[in-house]
């Protein structure tokens, strides 16, 4: 794989010149094609004529996509407050910060959207007294796969609700972390934590 550096040379069509010019590879702030928002100092190629961007190299298309992750709005929904004391009870049981709650959160999601099993078994969780409750707390959720794999449980289960997925879900983590112990979501948390806090 060839990966270029600052200041290295070469050749691109440039819009603006409407012509192949020699371009260089420098750092630069490059907006959104929606016009809102930009990718800060990302390698580009650009026109040694006029100083416009003529291209954007393979090497920079993972911080383009990192900048249009954090652009993305999150999926939030209210929950009651002991579900936040779960998740936190949680969080210390596999040996972490509560800040870990989100990924666990993604990790379950994750898991259970790809399980038949475990999509049946998720509404089962309803008849669960602790689903109840004023929804004080807020659960913020960010991620490109977030999104879909809440789509794919709506489309697989009965459910109609994030809100209700997300309860659901809770509870199923109560059961699994907190109640049982399990040892292997456990170990694989513990992993995914170690790896990424
Ligand atoms: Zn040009």
């Amino acid at each position: 794989m060839k990966i270029l550096k600052v200041g290295d040379k070469s050749q691109a069509i440039c819009n603006s010149c409407k012509a192949v010019v020699p371009t260089t590879y420098t750092l630069r702030d490059v907006p959104f094609d929606d016009g809102d928002g930009e990718v800060k100092n990302v390698l580009v190629s650009v026109c040694d004529t006029c100083d416009s961007i003529c291209s954007l190299p393979h090497q920079s298309t993972p911080a383009v996509r990192k900048a249009l992750e954090t652009k993305r709005k999150p999926i939030e929904c209210r929950v009651p407050a002991h579900m936040i004391d779960i998740l936190n009870l949680a969080c210390t049981q596999i040996g972490c910060e509560t800040d870990f709650r989100t990924q666990m959160f993604k990790y379950y999601i994750h898991k259970i959207a790809y399980d038949d099993a475990a999509l049946a078994e998720l509404s089962s969780f309803k008849d669960n007294e602790l689903i109840e409750g004023k929804p004080e707390k807020r659960i913020s959720l960010k991620g490109r796969h977030v999104k879909a794999d809440l789509d794919r449980i709506l489309y697989r289960t009965s459910l109609t609700k994030t809100t209700d997925i997300i309860k659901l879900i809770t509870i199923k983590i109560k059961t699994e972390i907190l109640d049982m112990k399990k040892p292997e979501p456990i170990k694989e948390l513990r992993t995914i934590a170690v790896a990424t806090l």
